[in-house]
């Protein structure tokens, strides 16, 4: 898939922060100032097939959101993951949009 491309360095990206488990880049549509994904380097097609093991992955991509806005000085934003195609998935590698700079409406569409 395109973000394991991304992972591999084959294809562009603006990259924000790495580590060992995760990677984070804008997106390259962004619906706001300010649209970063947040990405486990680990291939995990979706949220719902993760398992009891992945659950350090998990709350590492949690924090790795904190770590990102602290450091931008980004106070407010939206943290959403699409699971599925009916939920707005398109790109079947698991990842968290943030997503910031402007006023969110609720429910989302
Ligand atoms: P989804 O719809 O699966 O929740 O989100 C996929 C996101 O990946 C979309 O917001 C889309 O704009 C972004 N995206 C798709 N292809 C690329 C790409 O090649 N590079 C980057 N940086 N983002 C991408």
């Amino acid at each position: 898939n395109i973000f394991q491309k991304i992972i591999n360095k084959e294809i562009p990206a603006n990259i924000i922060y790495e580590d060992k488990l995760a990677l984070v880049f804008d997106d390259i549509s962004p619906q706001a100032p300010v649209h970063m994904l947040v990405i486990p380097k680990k291939n995990i097609s979706k949220l719902s097939d993760c398992e009891k093991k992945d659950s350090e992955i998990l709350s590492h991509l949690l924090l790795v959101v904190k770590i990102i806005t602290d450091k931008l000085g980004i106070s407010d934003y939206r943290v959403v993951i699409n699971n599925g195609s009916e939920a707005g998935q398109t790109v079947f590698h698991l990842h968290l949009h943030i997503l910031a700079g402007r006023n969110f409406g609720w429910p989302p569409g």
